[in-house]
């Protein structure tokens, strides 16, 4: 006998959910309170599964939903949908609660960094919400729109052989939904048997009809409607990401559904499944993948195996500001963020209002050049001790060795990351605070060796050298430096500007860079650091002429 009737439906439905009373669901709703909210204040949502991973696509996503709830005065939810069991790694839900903590993307509602819950529309964990997929779910069975299917795995396998053999359209729906019209007393009689069975949606589309669909991120859209009666409940009782959802954003009421590309395919479906319950649907906005150009050139997707920058912990082991990571997000979400940027040089980057529709449509490309520009701006914005205390905390986790170094020698490590941090012209050679050793090595140990270049003569940088000794001061202020240094340069022949040497260049030995260099190698052992000046004053008067004396001897 074929299911025709709503009668029928509610048999079914009683038949595959006898526990649960009739009402149920309408009670919960009832008791489920609308949001107070402002006018136009957006519910948003990031809803990732815990395994074992928080790739920085999701931050991205995390991101932009926190964004549009925040600056809307909304909510944002952070959901854990871990209801496939197989591919839940342990400790996952602490790497993302905690992971998003340390990006400052703090849900209102949801699972805290600390792992509370917090919210009056939980649980938000997807395993503990498995009563109410089955609560809806007989609702929907009742109404008419979902059916038990017990075609075996041959059984579906054969119908899609079939499929391919007649080239039509593969999947089971329409005349090949076997168990659409189920009836109640079939149903009755084979779980009586124990067989096993999962749920599907009676899609109510036909193939070549069309969804005028609106996207916030990708604009006005043409899709096939749905035409699959989709698995809502598997066999072993959990649901699948496709109804779990939808009930969650229902009775969470999200106002914007803000997910991954991957999922704009679907979303025919979940309209339909919104359609079917007569709940509001919520608005979609589907946001383009973080992608890479690799070796061979392919622009792909950032990927979890293959790319270490997938992965939110490089970031924290290579020790890349936060807030540098954060921002470069938000320059790959709107283009137009480093205008406002440019505009806006000491404001906190939550002013900048994140739009969906200045998204990327197919694909935002990571450059870790621009992400190196984009921290070391913000690493010239701080000062000496924000950097110092960045660093210490960046070496407690990755550099012991370092860590006991900074301790000990706090002050002279903060007067060192002082240098160019004052004026105008600010340093920008620290990206990541695993760059912060490498860019102080030579105040913490005196250079070794002392290679000359090519420009100056040993004679030449043994006079400078022992000029430089006899007249400098690192008291002195940086104008009466200038003078005595230019004055030193020009007594040993040297050109005391660029502009003077090109004038008449076989007149002098070199220009005021070239002696520079001298005393720069022989302080350093590098030809390129901070400001000279500056660097000596931290040195003091003792160190400039060991290391000038050692520099000197290795002359011979
Ligand atoms: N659990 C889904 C995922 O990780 C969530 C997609 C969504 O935001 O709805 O892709």
């Amino acid at each position: 006998m074929a299911n025709t009737n709503l009668d029928e439906s509610v048999q079914l439905a009683d038949i595959l959910f006898p526990d649960i009373p009739v009402g149920r669901a309408a009670e919960i709703l009832a008791a489920s309170k609308p949001r107070a909210l402002p006018e136009g204040a957006c519910v948003t949502r990031f809803a990732p599964s815990p395994t074992g991973f928080l790739h920085i696509g999701g931050v991205y996503a995390a991101l932009i939903s926190e964004r549009i709830a925040h600056q809307t005065k909304g909510v944002f939810i952070l959901r854990i949908e871990d209801t496939d069991k197989q591919r839940e790694v342990e400790g996952a839900i602490k790497i993302i609660a905690q992971g998003l903590g340390r990006f400052g993307i703090s849900p209102d509602e949801g699972v805290l960094p600390d792992l509370s819950e917090a919210g009056a529309y939980g649980p938000y964990l997807q395993s503990e919400r498995l009563d109410l997929y089955r609560v809806f779910l007989k609702e929907l069975v009742a109404r008419g729109g979902a059916y038990p299917c017990f075609c075996s795995t041959e059984e579906l396998d054969i119908a899609r052989e079939t499929q391919e053999l007649q080239k039509v359209k593969t999947g089971y729906y329409g005349r090949w939904a076997k168990h659409r019209n189920i009836s109640a007393a079939e149903v009755a009689e084979r779980l009586a048997r124990g067989e096993t069975y999962v749920v599907r949606v009676k899609s109510r589309g036909a193939d070549g009809e069309k969804l005028q669909f609106t996207d916030l991120v990708k604009g006005s859209l043409s899709l096939s409607v749905n035409d699959q009666d989709s698995i809502l409940l598997k066999s072993d009782g959990y649901p699948t990401y496709h109804w779990a959802h939808c009930v969650d954003d229902a009775l969470m009421q999200t106002t914007h559904v803000i997910r991954g590309d991957e999922w704009l395919s679907s979303a025919p479906l979940h309209v339909e499944l919104f359609e079917l319950m007569g709940w509001t649907i919520p608005q979609y906005a589907h946001i383009a993948p973080i992608v890479k150009i690799d070796e061979t050139g392919t622009k792909r997707k950032l990927s979890k195996r293959k790319d270490p920058e997938a992965n939110v912990e490089f970031y924290f082991k290579e020790g890349y500001p936060i807030s540098a990571v954060t921002e470069y997000l938000l320059n790959l979400a709107n283009s137009n963020f480093e205008d406002w940027r440019r505009e806006n040089q000491n404001a906190p980057s939550e002013k900048f209002v994140v739009r969906l529709d200045k998204g990327s449509v197919s694909g935002a490309l990571f450059d870790f050049v621009k992400l190196a520009d984009v921290s070391k701006e913000i690493v010239a914005r701080m000062t000496a001790n924000e950097v110092y205390s960045a660093v210490l905390a960046w070496a407690r986790e990755n550099d012991s060795e370092f860590v006991l170094w900074l301790e000990k020698n706090s002050d002279y490590a903060q007067k060192i990351f002082n240098i160019e941090r004052e004026g105008e012209k600010r340093r920008k050679d620290i990206a990541k605070w695993s760059d912060a050793r490498n860019s102080i090595e030579y105040f913490i140990t005196a250079p070794t060796e002392f290679v000359l270049s090519e420009k100056v003569s040993a004679a030449d940088a043994r006079a400078i050298l022992e000029k430089v000794s006899e007249v400098i001061n690192v008291e002195d202020t940086a104008d009466v430096w200038l003078t005595k240094f230019r004055a030193l340069a020009v007594e040993l022949g040297f050109a005391p500007d660029t502009k003077t040497f090109k004038t008449n260049p076989t007149a002098f030995k070199g220009t005021l860079g070239d002696v520079a260099g001298v005393l720069r190698v022989a302080l350093t052992g590098r030809t390129n650091t901070p400001d000279l000046h500056q660097m000596m004053q931290v040195f003091g008067m003792d160190e400039v002429h060991a290391r000038i004396d050692r520099a000197i001897a290795k002359l011979g």
